[in-house]
């Protein structure tokens, strides 16, 4: 469903991903995991059209377009990290905005139903404003608004970022039920436990180049990832 091929970003000077290729089918969980500074975020925002990149990117065989409304309108949605919301509107009004795109009246009401069945707390919250959710709830938030676009490809990331774990464990369990909608997830975490838990594929990105790939059940296993990343010795 999506190729990245031979991407490459650069911040002037900074070479910041280095010749990356990866490849997401149709209803996978894939991971990329990796240190701070590795470049996660910077392939996650190339390809929604956010940072410019030398590469291809394709999805369902065709180049995504680079500019971040026609990423959307394709079908592929990101999540960003840091939980960017709109403080001052509604958890509804969020919701609302993540549909801006769209005028399928029914399909959008369809999806909030969707969005407030999976996150019962933001049904509660809806006449909330955003700014005063907690944490979680402003994650949920953000992972909500991105669902409202009907996105076939949903990126997150770092989703469990600063989150309590119990909470983490939620949004994990969350993840793998919008997997089970039948959506396909490209997933950026330093929680590479818990990432490689329900992913299908993974990929470690450091210093900007893919450095190893599998299955997520082959990476849990392997001693060095363990190592690397799970804080086995
Ligand atoms: P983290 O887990 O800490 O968020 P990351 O793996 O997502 O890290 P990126 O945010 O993609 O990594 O950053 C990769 C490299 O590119 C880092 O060295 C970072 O400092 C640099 N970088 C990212 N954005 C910019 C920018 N707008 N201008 C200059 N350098 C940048």
């Amino acid at each position: 469903m999506l190729k990245v091929n031979n991407l490459n970003v650069h911040y002037g000077g900074i070479h910041a991903l280095r010749g990356v290729s990866i490849d997401v089918q149709q209803g996978e969980i894939v991971t990329i995991i990796g240190s701070n500074g590795a470049g996660k975020s910077s392939l996650l925002n190339a390809i929604s059209g956010m940072v410019k990149y030398q590469g291809d990117v394709l999805y369902e065989e065709r180049p995504l377009p680079k500019q971040a409304h026609k990423v959307v309108k394709s079908g592929v949605c990101q999540v960003p990290e840091g939980r960017i919301i709109f403080a001052n509107l509604t958890v509804h009004e969020n919701l609302k905005m993540g549909a801006y795109l769209r005028n399928d009246t029914k399909g959008i009401n369809e999806d909030f139903e969707k969005v407030y069945n999976l996150f019962p707390r933001l049904k509660e919250r809806e006449k909330q404003i955003a700014g005063t959710l907690s944490g979680g709830e402003q994650q949920m938030l953000a992972m909500g608004r991105g669902l409202m676009s009907n996105p076939n490809l949903i990126m997150l990331d770092e989703p469990s970022l600063g989150l309590a774990p119990l909470l983490i464990n939620t949004i994990f369990e969350i993840i793998v039920e919008i997997k089970q909608m039948g959506k396909t997830l490209l997933l950026v975490e330093q929680n590479a436990f818990k990432a490689l838990s329900v992913a299908d594929k993974a990929y470690v990105l450091e210093q900007g180049v893919i450095t190893a790939s599998g299955s997520a059940k082959e990476l849990l296993a392997d001693s060095t990832i363990q190592e690397a990343y799970l804080g086995k010795k």
